[in-house]
């Protein structure tokens, strides 16, 4: 998250005015929602107020613009949105949080950058909205125009010229599902017990 120092990855890139992701992510340190601004962003301008003495996965974070990864008109704050490349298990994906819904559809310059990973990777699209809600929907986009609307146990998949087809979760799946989301429904009940209050 917000770094002074510059990148290694890249030796001109320093966050500056951006400070997107210490709204957008999640900090279990800080009992910190992904979502809401950090208690410890500096009021009167970019920056983190306790810099030298910031959490870990503070120091650790650099997202993909910071890490070379986009070009360099493409900060974060100026896109609408962080973006990561992400490893679960053998897979990887891009990953869009949004800094409000609707900001991928509105930006050409984010469409065209998943685009051009969506051939290679999955892309998948979040916001922040309802961020109390386990179970919120996300968008995949695929190679040759596929893309999947996920909403709770139902994805709507769409194909270029073909109908929307929509497809249930098998039920074992929907049980898993459910006692998933009721497990993390409880973990951030207890996060939000444990935020700090802002300013
Ligand atoms: S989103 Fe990237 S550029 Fe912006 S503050 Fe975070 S790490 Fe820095
Ligand atoms: S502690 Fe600092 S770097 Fe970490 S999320 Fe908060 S403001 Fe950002």
């Amino acid at each position: 998250m917000w770094q002074e120092e510059q990148s290694g990855g890249n030796l001109t890139r320093t966050c500056g005015d951006c400070s997107l992701c210490c709204t957008v992510l999640r900090v279990d340190e800080l009992g910190k929602l992904g979502g809401s601004d950090c208690v410890h962003q500096n009021r009167r301008g970019p920056g983190c107020s306790i810099h030298p003495r910031r959490p870990g996965i503070c120091r650790a974070y650099r997202c993909l613009w910071l890490s070379g990864g986009l070009e360099a008109g493409d900060r974060p704050d100026r896109l609408g949105a962080v973006l990561d490349v992400v490893a679960e298990g053998p897979l990887i994906r891009l990953e869009i949080r949004e800094r409000r819904p609707g900001c991928f559809d509105r930006s050409e310059r984010l469409v065209s950058i998943a685009d051009e990973y969506r051939e290679s990777m999955p892309v998948r699209i979040t916001d922040v909205a309802e961020v109390l809600n386990p179970s919120r929907g996300y968008r995949l986009l695929l190679p040759k125009g596929e893309e999947h609307r996920v909403k709770g146990d139902w994805t709507e998949i769409h194909k270029p010229g073909e109908t929307v087809q929509r497809r249930r979760l098998p039920l074992l799946e929907r049980i898993v599902r459910r006692i998933s989301l009721a497990v993390q429904r409880v973990r951030l009940r207890r996060a939000m017990q444990r935020m700090p209050p802002t300013e």
